[in-house]
């Protein structure tokens, strides 16, 4: 089975999380930018987040076989910040990055005016270099958030098509299955999604546009929950197909628009190097 997590905060991750994920089948992911828990005072320390997520990432998912693309932006939360807003100047110069493969995470944290300029603003730039965007839904009045959402994106003129809504529910997803968006799904241990919702949601609305991602982040979360969804996808009469349409064709798809995904090597013996010698092992800090 090969699994492409489309959402995933690797930066929070442990060497030993890249490794179980290689073991169960993730070959690709994507680090969408996001808040780090700590409040940023000044745009040089996004520059700094972002040259990881183009340097050091990539080079320690490779050490696992895992190939690791991100996605640029500057997050809903310090939107709010104007200590913060002025990185939007600064992300052309991120956008045009060879494994930069979408704007992301954008969208509504709170649902403030300052939100709505910075969503807004980022859904120009995905336009403008021809990226898919990626859209965070609040945890907070969900059903509103992702409507006034998906007003935004009508608004902004960008093809549905290039768009994900992420974090939806049960609540949520009929309101953006019949808009040409694509529909991302957190899976969580005890918040968000569980694979057995994720699994009766497809049941009902089919696997096409569909995304699963785990997100996994500092909280409570677990990185494998895509593999344990794709499971639960077999449990309940999906077959191999379709588990692999969503967990590596649909990712494939809706990131590939960007024209930034290398050609798939996924059936290919992983690097001699994967699990024996690697420096980080050694002499990380
Ligand atoms: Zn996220």
């Amino acid at each position: 089975m090969r699994i492409f997590d489309p959402h995933i905060h690797m930066t929070s991750r442990t060497t030993d999380d890249y490794r179980a994920m290689h073991a169960v089948g993730v070959r690709a992911l994507v680090e969408p930018a996001f808040w780090l828990g700590q409040p940023r005072t000044s745009p040089d320390t996004f520059t700094d987040y972002f040259d990881s997520l183009l340097g050091w990432e990539p080079y320690r998912a490779s050490q696992f076989g895992i190939r690791h693309y991100c996605a640029i932006a500057l997050n809903p939360k310090e939107a709010n910040d104007p200590r913060c807003t002025p990185v939007l100047d600064l992300l052309p110069r991120y956008l045009v990055k060879d494994t930069v493969v979408a704007v992301g995470e954008i969208g509504f944290d709170t649902g403030t005016e300052a939100e709505e300029r910075a969503f807004a603003a980022q859904l120009e730039l995905a336009v403008e270099h021809g990226l898919p965007a990626l859209v965070h839904t609040p945890h907070r009045d969900k059903v509103r958030g992702t409507a006034r959402s998906l007003d935004v994106v009508t608004d902004s003129g960008i093809d549905p098509g290039f768009v994900v809504l992420d974090h939806l529910n049960e609540m949520t997803v009929g309101a953006v299955v019949d808009s040409g968006c694509w529909m991302g799904f957190s899976v969580y241990p005890d918040t968000k999604m569980t694979p057995e919702r994720v699994v009766q949601v497809l049941h009902r609305y089919g696997t096409e546009r569909m995304l699963v991602n785990s997100a996994a982040d500092w909280g409570h979360s677990d990185p494998l929950l895509t593999r344990r969804t794709a499971e639960a996808m077999l449990a309940s009469g999906f077959d191999e197909d379709d588990v692999d349409r969503v967990m590596w064709r649909n990712p494939v798809a809706f990131y590939g628009q960007s024209g930034r995904l290398l050609p798939d090597r996924s059936g290919e013996e992983p690097e001699a190097a994967l699990y024996a010698g690697n420096s980080i092992a050694r002499g990380g800090s």
